[in-house]
């Protein structure tokens, strides 16, 4: 039988569901847009939670203290990177209502500051990043001060090493010492952050941690922990747990996939639908075509085909872990609609020899162009349709791992495609 077609219609649909789509549902949706969000699993699980803006500058082995000073370098040495075509107070105002809608939600962030914070990576080492979960904040701070604290860690639990953090941090961090301990109720076999986390919504599981961790703090007044301190009400656990012991605790992130990145995808899912999204979550736009009325979306869901009539679209797709990208033996390309790719002019010139060149490798630059607007090009210099714009990891002229600025780019990034949809949609409505 053949399935029927549901029909939706929407003025603005964003197609991805990492941080650059669900930033640009946030955006849309506080300017009263209507919204259609599809998007397959991608790589918003994997982050740490830190919100980086700029860490690194290219061909500097220096971390960025002052993000807002270096998107002035950042401008005059690389004038087509994404961050360099946005004003700064554009790209301060994006990481504010951004982090403030957070927090509306229940994960509390920092505001963005004018310097960056030293932060603790999962492996003990430091990076720069502009906002960190409430849940974090107090790593950063007992390091800047040196601190007594004790790392903790828990029997079966992989991809987390307190022993790792403390010996990488010794030295700048005399007072940080490690302990390990069982988790509640999970003393045996491997055990996983993501059920942790969940176990420590319940309270008679924070209520035996608490007891284990005022043992394995000595006379530490700090402790760090691996990120698992909830899923759905992280700053609850948190306070609970500090009001049950009497001791300051953060959490360090761990590798992926991490708790505080499924923490927001699943904030995301849940909240975003309250607020009027429509979101159509672990779904791929298999086509996607431009009339001189709307664009048209096609997929499939769990009750069978959907066609949505957009009058705009955003692509938020990301490279080639998410799908945005795809590269194969004659190059890189773009599956949805085939758009040019800025690329290397060969496989041949895609990675330097060396895998730890100073200078990283071409390919990570490789991406789609915009013109002022947000809108895709295609060869030639125009734009592909005056209803699409792009935003995040997708765009070209940006190595976001090198700089410490995957988070940066996809939330200022979608902030102007969303602000040039809004302009568009109420053009066309007064036209
Ligand atoms: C291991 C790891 C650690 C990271 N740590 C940090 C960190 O500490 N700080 C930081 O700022 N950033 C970090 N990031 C980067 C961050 O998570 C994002 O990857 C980055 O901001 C880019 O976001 P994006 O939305 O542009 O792309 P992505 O996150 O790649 O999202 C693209 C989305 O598009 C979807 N998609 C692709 N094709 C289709 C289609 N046809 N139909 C529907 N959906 C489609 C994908 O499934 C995915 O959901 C990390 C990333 C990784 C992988």
């Amino acid at each position: 039988m053949k399935e029927e077609v549901r029909n939706l219609t929407t003025q603005l649909a964003v197609i991805g569901s990492g941080i650059a789509g669900f930033a640009a549902s946030i955006f849309a949706v506080r300017r009263n847009i209507a919204v259609a969000q599809i998007g397959n699993t991608g790589a918003v699980a994997y982050t740490t939670g830190y919100l980086d803006l700029l860490g690194k500058e290219d061909g500097s082995p220096a971390a960025v203290i002052d993000p807002w000073q270096a998107l002035d370098t950042l401008a005059a040495t690389q004038p087509d990177h994404p961050l360099a075509k946005i004003p700064a107070a554009d790209i301060r105002r994006s990481f504010t209502e951004f982090t403030a809608f957070l927090g509306e939600c229940g994960i509390a962030y920092g505001k963005p500051q004018d310097h960056n914070v030293t932060a603790l990576t999962p492996a003990g080492t430091l990076k720069q990043t502009l906002c960190v979960p409430a849940t974090m904040a107090a790593g950063p701070r007992a390091y800047a001060e040196k601190m007594p604290c004790v790392i903790i860690d828990f029997n079966g639990l992989k991809g987390f090493s307190g022993r790792q953090v403390a010996a990488n941090l010794q030295d700048r961090w005399p007072g940080l010492t490690t302990e390990r301990i069982g988790f509640p109720d999970m003393s045996h076999g491997e055990i996983y952050p993501e059920v942790m986390a969940r176990a420590l919504e319940v309270p008679a599981t924070r209520e035996k941690l608490a007891d284990l961790l005022k043992k394995a703090a000595g006379e530490a007044q700090v402790i760090g922990l691996p990120a698992v301190l909830g899923m759905h009400r992280p700053d609850h656990v948190k306070a609970e747990l500090e009001r049950l012991t009497g001791l300051t605790i953060f959490e360090i992130p761990t590798m992926p996939p991490s708790v505080p990145g499924i923490r927001l995808r699943e904030m995301f899912e849940q909240v975003l639908p309250e607020k009027g999204v429509t979101l159509i979550p672990q779904q791929k736009v298999t086509a996607l075509s431009f009339d001189s009325g709307a664009a048209t979306l096609c997929l499939c869901d769990s009750f069978g085909p959907i066609r949505l009539r957009a009058e705009t679209v955003i692509l938020a797709t990301g490279r080639f872990l998410s799908g945005g990208l795809e590269a194969g033996l004659t190059g890189i390309r773009e599956p949805l609609l085939d758009l040019p790719v800025t690329q290397p002019e060969s496989r041949a010139h895609w990675y330097c020899d060396r895998y730890t060149d100073s200078r990283g490798h071409a390919i990570h630059r490789a991406g789609i162009e915009i013109d002022s607007s947000f809108r895709p090009l295609m060869t030639g210099g125009r734009p592909y349709s005056e209803r699409l714009f792009a935003a995040g990891v997708i765009l070209a002229h940006q190595d976001w791992i090198r700089g410490r600025s995957g988070a940066g780019i996809a939330i200022a990034t979608a902030y102007k495609a969303v602000e040039a949809a809004e302009r568009f949609l109420s053009s066309s409505s007064s036209s």
